[in-house]
Order: structure tokens, then C-alpha cells, then sequence
């Protein structure tokens, strides 16, 4: 889709397709990226591929996907610029026009946010009560170019879904870093750890996780216990006796992230695997 999509988001595309023609999308999302017009269009386009009936892609021309993109179907609510605070009322009214069954035949209603980031304490707090009661029919794009600012309860509720940042990418590496590292460092003191640590990656997507798992073959395959600071000689030692096997079960891992959807057992897996060896 253009140069605004990198092959990263567009896996991301693939994945969220799946998961509307599974009926499997979580009905709350968190997507952050510094870029707005990609997270706008992505939004835009996965709204779409819910609503629409012919499921066919960017270019469909049914009449739901063109008023998804005039911004003229009745049950898409869209508050904020990325640039204004966002107040109680744009909430609540979203709130009071959802409180009615929906207009559209599909029965689906949804909302976008843009900015996150910038709810006024009162804001977040209406939204948060909203958030607690999910509907089944209801979703929730709420986008933000500052993940860091938006509030604990508010990201723990979605799922999060990180898209490639255009120029500067310091947030998610800064994550991943310490992620990488933590990762390592509980080989060193106490596996078990790695458990709760993994527990991390279950807010986050597939193509997310399975990014970690790829990361995490890139340090083995370049030795770069420095840079992640891994000084245990004995740990070190295994990493490089055992290290075709483990970025085996690291490719693995990542595979299966993308062709099967159960998360969770399959970080389990990667990591008894882990386990076994080292
Ligand atoms: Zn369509």
C-alpha cells in the first residue's frame, strides 16, 4: 500500500484480516505509531474490512467502504486531530450515540480516537468506564503518536498493536531493548522469570511478538552479548555451544505466531523450548 507501509505493517494488514474473517478481532485496539497519516489509514482500512461485506481489500468500491472513507457511515464516530485535548463531551457523546442500537445494517459500531494521548483526565476517565463494559458489536481504534502518554488502565484494556514508526523509532526500541535484555539477564539468574516476562507480549499482536522472537535469533546470530549486557561466561558459553538450535526455535516460534493465532501457547512453547536447552 504506497511507501507508507513497510513490509512489517503490512504483515500487520494480513494478520488483522484474518482475524475479521475468524471473528476473532478484539473488540479494543491501541495503535501507536509517530507517523498519523499511516495510523489514520490504517485505521481507515481495517474499519473497512470489518464492515464491509465483499471483504475485498483497499481498492473496494461498495457503497460501505466508500462512506467509511467520506466518513459518512452513521455508526463511525471519530473524535480528535492528534493535536487538540480531547474533552469529556466528545466522550460522552460517543458514549450516548452508542447507547442506541445501530443504524447500519451490519449492526457494527465503531469509534476512532485519534490521540489518545491527549483525553483530559475527565476524558480518560468516561472512556475507561466505556471500556469496561465492552459490547460485542462495538470497536474501538483508539490511535495515539505518543503510546508513553497514554494512561496504564487505558493500555492494558486493548490490545496493542505497534506500526513502524517513520524516522525516529526510539519508543519501541527502547522496549524492546530492555525487553531483549531482560530476556537473557533471567537466563542468567532465574529462567522461570521468563514466564511473567513473556506474559508482556500477550497485550501485544502476533507480527509483535513474533518481531521479539526474530530479535531475539538476530543477537544470537551476531553474538551480541555486549550490547545486551550478558556477561555470564557459563550462560555465554551455552549460547554459543547450543546457538544453531536456539535461533531454530526462535524461526520457529515466529513462524507459528503467524500461522496460528493462539498466542499464548506458542510463546509457552518457544520458551519451554528455550528452557530445555539452555
Ligand atoms: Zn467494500
Amino acid at each position: 500500500m504506497d511507501n507508507l507501509f513497510t513490509k512489517n505493517d503490512d504483515e500487520k494488514f494480513t494478520l488483522f484480516k484474518n482475524l475479521i474473517l475468524k471473528n476473532n478481532l478484539s473488540n479494543q485496539l491501541l495503535i501507536s505509531c509517530n507517523n498519523k497519516v499511516k495510523l489514520a489509514t490504517f485505521a481507515t482500512e481495517i474499519i473497512k474490512f470489518l464492515l464491509c461485506s465483499e471483504k475485498k481489500g483497499q481498492d473496494c468500491q461498495c457503497d460501505i467502504c466508500q462512506r467509511v472513507n467520506n466518513q459518512t457511515y452513521y455508526d463511525l464516530k471519530i473524535k480528535g486531530d492528534f493535536e487538540t485535548t480531547i474533552k469529556k463531551e466528545s466522550i460522552q457523546e460517543i458514549i450516548q450515540t452508542f447507547n442506541y442500537s445501530a443504524l447500519e445494517e451490519t449492526g457494527i459500531k465503531v469509534y476512532v480516537i485519534k490521540g489518545v494521548d491527549l483525553l483530559t483526565l475527565e476524558a480518560a476517565n468516561s472512556l475507561l468506564k466505556f471500556l469496561e463494559e465492552p459490547s460485542q458489536n462495538t470497536y474501538a481504534f483508539l490511535l495515539t503518536t505518543n503510546k508513553t502518554k497514554v494512561i496504564e488502565t487505558i493500555k492494558s484494556r486493548c490490545l496493542n498493536i505497534i506500526l513502524e514508526n517513520s524516522s525516529n523509532s526510539e519508543e519501541v526500541d527502547d522496549f524492546k531493548n530492555n525487553f531483549i535484555q531482560t530476556f537473557f539477564k533471567n537466563f542468567e539468574n532465574n529462567a522461570a522469570n521468563n514466564f511473567i516476562h513473556l506474559r508482556q507480549l500477550n497485550s501485544y499482536d502476533n507480527t509483535e511478538c513474533r518481531e521479539y522472537f526474530l530479535a531475539i535469533a538476530n543477537v544470537l546470530k551476531k553474538k551480541e552479548w555486549n550490547k545486551y549486557q550478558i556477561t555470564d561466561q557459563t550462560l555465554i558459553e551455552k549460547l554459543n555451544r547450543k546457538n544453531s538450535k536456539l535461533i531454530e526455535i526462535c524461526y520457529a516460534t515466529a513462524n507459528l505466531l503467524l500461522e496460528n493465532l493462539n498466542k499464548e501457547l506458542i510463546l509457552e512453547k518457544g520458551l519451554i523450548d528455550w528452557y530445555n536447552e539452555v
